[in-house]
Order: structure tokens, then C-alpha cells, then sequence
């Protein structure tokens, strides 16, 4: 049987981000890194944990094993994973029901406490209701093996609001809430938001720092925030702003280092509400990074899954991101950083053939092969003479 969710603990701890020991290699996750850190959270009260099929080069699952499920009661915890259609080349049931298998396996688990459809939009809600998914997922949560059935999804309020009349099973969704998605018309956290109160769902939060540009935000905007409250780590305001959000029973953070679980633990174990000021500032401060962030990427690597020319996409825009910076007055090496990951993945920005297939799957529906094409104009044939200046054509085009 499922385990009861504990109800005022708001911190989920997602297996997505964790520690490598080789920062090219998702799949080199420092098993010790990960191990303190999970005891630093059980050991403050939590006990909720988030993977995924697809998550370090599809190793995830066998990491929430060998650091949890294997060294901790399995009473004491709950697991969550995801059934990942839209990631299956030619879905069946068969390959539904070998998926689901091979994850209960790879965890080490026997049942779910929640699991979910995972980054579910039109497309592949088509595919799951054709291959009777979720028929499948009912028949699971009737023998115990899912303790509560929902959806992730990054699609718009109308196709939830139309998955939630069809599929009134799906207890809770898992949604993009951030500061800086809330009023953004391609994300649109409170549409969602708003639709998932109408069916009585609740709310799991997924990003709620944006894959970590919220941690890290620009001096004008820091400052705003450091005003107000010297002690409150940067990263701290977005997820009570997230978990101030209506109906949201649980924060989602992808943990990377001991020191973010350690400041996450602080913000939620006595969690507090924003108040009106802190809302405002909030506010100016979503306007100051929306004027800085060139490529509103989130680094959750769905698009890699999919390149036929294995192009480290995220990490290219990182480096478009920090280098868009650069122009701006900072300093840094780029190019250097370039050709190192042009090496290490054996491809290049160039290397695009624009055959879209990482659109398809991108949640922040970002124009992947434009952004690529500037990077290419930046990068490619890169030489510190020729990286000032270049590019702002094409980046003026994709911005428009
Ligand atoms: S459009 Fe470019 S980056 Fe995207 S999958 Fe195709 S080759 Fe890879
Ligand atoms: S480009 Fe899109 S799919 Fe790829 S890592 Fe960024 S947000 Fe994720």
C-alpha cells in the first residue's frame, strides 16, 4: 500500500539535477554527494523523492535505489515516477506495461506512491488514450501498485482543462510554477494553476527556480532582494513564492549540492507565505531577468534524448546565455568552454539540421534550431576578435 502523504512538509526532492563526478556524463552521478544529501533531508522530516525514466541518461531510477530505497526503511518514504509516452519511439500497450516493469525493477520498489504521465501534451495524450494507458493506470492503482495516479504536463490550460473532464481519475498534476512563468504567455503558471483549482486537483510543483536561474539573479535585482532581507538566500524567494501558490501541496526541487538542500530545508520546514512587499518585489525583479535572459532555457535535457547529431543543446545556451552577459560588460572565456563541449559531444551548434524532432519535445517550447543558429554564428569558427558583436542580427530576429 501506498504511503500517506504528510501533509504541511512541502519540499519534494527530485532526482533530476544531482551531483556528477564528470560534468559532461549525466549519467556520472556522485553516488556519496547524493547520499548526504538525502540523509540531510530525511533527517529533517522529508521523505518524498521524484524520478523519472529519462532523467541522467536514464540511470535516475537505479540512483533513487542505491540511495534511498536501499538504505532507508521503505515505510518511511515516498517514490514517485513516470510513465514517459511521449519519450517511447512507437508506444504499445506491451511497451507500456515493459516500461512500467523495468522502473518498479530499476527503483527497487514494489509499488508507487504517486506516479504520473509524464510531460503529457496533445500529441501523446492521443497516443496514451490509443493504447489504453490509462486503462493500464487504473487497473494499477485498483491492485495497490500506484497509490495516487496524476499527470505532468507543459501544454496550455485548454488541453488540461479537456484531460481533467475526460480523465477525472488523475488525482493531481504535476505543473511549471515559477515568479518568472506566472504571467508568461508560453508557460502560463497561473492558467494552469488555475485550471487544475477548477477540477479540485492539487498541485506538485516542478522548476519553481527555473533550472536554477532563479538562484542566481542580476546585481539590480539582488540587491532589491538583499534589501529587504540580507538573510533570505536568493534562491529561497522563489520557492515560497512557488509554494504560496493556491492548491500546491509540494515543491519539486532538483538538488544539486548539499548547500541548496540545506537552504531549501530552511525555507520549508518553517515555511511562510509572501507578503505583500516581498510580492512586489518579486515582481520588479521578474522584470529585471526577463530584460537579461536571452534563452529561457530550463536544462531539463528532454531535447538531447532526441538529437540525431547528439548536440548538447542545454549547455550551448548556457554558454549563449552567459556569453549574451559578456556583452553586456562581464568577462569570461567562452569560446574555450565551446570547443571544449563541441569535443567532449563530438558535435557543434552548426552541426543542426533544423529537423525539429527537439521541439517536439521541449517544455518551454523554445525555437531550438534559432537559438542554435546564433549560437553557431557566435561560436562556430570562434576567435575573441570575432565574438564581439557578432550574431545580434539573428538574435534580434529570434527575440522579435
Ligand atoms: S533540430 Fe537540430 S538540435 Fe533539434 S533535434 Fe534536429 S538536429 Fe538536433
Ligand atoms: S532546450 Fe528545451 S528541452 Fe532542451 S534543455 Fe532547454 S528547456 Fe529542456
Amino acid at each position: 500500500m501506498a504511503n500517506e502523504r504528510d501533509d504541511g512538509k512541502k519540499l519534494g526532492f527530485g532526482f533530476m539535477r544531482l551531483p556528477l563526478t564528470d560534468p559532461n556524463d549525466p549519467g556520472s552521478v556522485d553516488v556519496k554527494k547524493v547520499n548526504e544529501m538525502v540523509d540531510a533531508y530525511i533527517d529533517a522530516g522529508f521523505n518524498y523523492f521524484d524520478t523519472s525514466w529519462i532523467y541522467h541518461n536514464f540511470k535516475s531510477e537505479s540512483f533513487v535505489k542505491e540511495c534511498v530505497v536501499d538504505r532507508y526503511s521503505r515505510d518511511r518514504l515516498q517514490i514517485s515516477s513516470k510513465m514517459p509516452i511521449k519519450f517511447i519511439k512507437g508506444a504499445t500497450w506491451e511497451k507500456v506495461d515493459e516500461v512500467f516493469k523495468h522502473q518498479l525493477e530499476s527503483c527497487g520498489v514494489e509499488f508507487w506512491d504517486t506516479y504520473l504521465m509524464h510531460g503529457i501534451n496533445r500529441a501523446s495524450y492521443e497516443v496514451a488514450k490509443k493504447i489504453g494507458t490509462f486503462e493500464y493506470m487504473n487497473e494499477k492503482v485498483k491492485e495497490g501498485i500506484i497509490g495516487r495516479f496524476g499527470a505532468s504536463t507543459h501544454d496550455d490550460p485548454e488541453f488540461l482543462d479537456m484531460m481533467l473532464t475526460e480523465h477525472p481519475e488523475i488525482e493531481f498534476v504535476y505543473l511549471q510554477v515559477n515568479y518568472l512563468d506566472w504571467d508568461n504567455p508560453t508557460i502560463n503558471s497561473k492558467g494552469m494553476c488555475d485550471i487544475a483549482h477548477k477540477h479540485g486537483k492539487y498541485i506538485l510543483v516542478m522548476e519553481p527556480v527555473k533550472g536554477g536561474l532563479l538562484s542566481k539573479v542580476p546585481p539590480k535585482a539582488e540587491k532589491l532582494m538583499k534589501e529587504y532581507n540580507p538573510d533570505a538566500s536568493i534562491a529561497s524567494w522563489a520557492i515560497r513564492f512557488a509554494a504560496s501558490a493556491p492548491a500546491v501541496d509540494r515543491v519539486m526541487s532538483g538538488m544539486s549540492t548539499m548547500e541548496q538542500v540545506a537552504d531549501n530545508i530552511r525555507t520549508m520546514r518553517e515555511f511562510q507565505p509572501l507578503n505583500d512587499e516581498e510580492k512586489e518585489i518579486i515582481r520588479k525583479v521578474a522584470d529585471i531577468i526577463r530584460e537579461d535572459t536571452e534563452i529561457a532555457c530550463t536544462h531539463c535535457n528532454y531535447c538531447i534524448t532526441r538529437c540525431p547529431k547528439h548536440i548538447p543543446i542545454s549547455d550551448f545556451f548556457t554558454l549563449e546565455n552567459d556569453f549574451a552577459r559578456f556583452e553586456k560588460g562581464h568577462v569570461g572565456g567562452y569560446g574555450g568552454r565551446y570547443q571544449n563541449l563541441c569535443q567532449y559531444h563530438g558535435a557543434k551548434a552548426g552541426d543542426c539540421i533544423a529537423c525539429n524532432q527537439c521541439v517536439a519535445v521541449c517544455p518551454q517550447n523554445l525555437p531550438i534550431p534559432d537559438y542554435l543558429k546564433l549560437v553557431s554564428e557566435h561560436f562556430d569558427g570562434w576567435s575573441i576578435e570575432k565574438s564581439h558583436g557578432q550574431g545580434k542580427e539573428v538574435r534580434d530576429k529570434v527575440n522579435a
